[in-house]
């Protein structure tokens, strides 16, 4: 599990927490803010630091926030209990990224691996909030030993590797399918199709699906 350990500016020391059977969740409830924003936040708000044990931003990354140890300023009454996860997102209206999610999974197979299971708990299960907002994806939360699968996103070579084998691109007329040399040869050479280059006859530069309807045109136009 990679934790990014980035030193949070303090004010004074932590106090160590007497015990750890609860893992509380909250979201941000800001679209977008960096791990030492909130620790800005919470300073101002005259705490020792962040609130919050971890903090997860939107493409997954994984922050420490206060030492895993520490007492938390997260959840009233049970700050003394519990570890607490911070997801950036404001997820009242928003939905979370997959990359964020199996962070998140990720880091609840962490802790419960080390400390046995835990309770988990969303911030409104045990205080008067919205946190972590009606969106935020609390069934597959739950579901954290099932590891989530990040969405595959195709790249822009695997696309164009794809289009080629369902369009292919016809550069000459040696690309072009046996079956339709013939009519491309007396295409090109008719000007009907030109390839869009003078300096050699035998260039083609069309794909599959526009060349079959070029060459339906030009048999229907010689049918007339
Ligand atoms: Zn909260």
């Amino acid at each position: 599990m990679k934790i990014i350990e980035c030193n949070l500016p303090r004010n004074g020391n932590f106090t160590r927490r007497s015990k750890t059977d609860e893992v509380i969740l909250h979201h941000a409830e800001a679209s977008s803010a960096t791990v030492w924003d909130i620790n800005d936040w919470h300073l101002n708000n005259g705490w020792t630091g962040i609130g919050y044990h971890y903090y997860i931003r939107k493409d997954g990354s994984v922050y420490r926030g206060r030492p895993e140890w520490a007492l938390g300023a997260h959840a009233v009454g049970h700050n003394d209990r519990s570890i607490g996860i911070c997801c950036e997102g404001a997820y009242m209206t928003e939905t979370m990224p997959a990359a964020q999610l199996a962070s998140l999974k990720a880091l609840l197979r962490d802790i419960m691996g080390r400390y046995g299971k835990l309770t988990l708990l969303r911030h409104k299960d045990v205080n008067s909030t919205d946190c972590p907002g009606k969106n935020f994806p609390w069934a597959e939360a739950q579901d954290y030993m099932n590891e989530e699968k990040e969405e595959h996103k195709v790249t822009q070579a695997e696309f164009e590797a794809m289009y080629n084998k369902v369009n292919p691109l016809y550069k000459t007329i040696d690309d072009v399918p046996g079956y339709w040399q013939q009519v491309v040869r007396v295409m090109l050479d008719c000007g009907a199709i030109d390839g869009g280059t003078d300096d050699n006859p035998d260039d083609v530069n069309m794909r599959h699906e526009a060349l079959k309807a070029a060459i339906v045109a030009y048999r229907a136009a010689m049918h007339q």
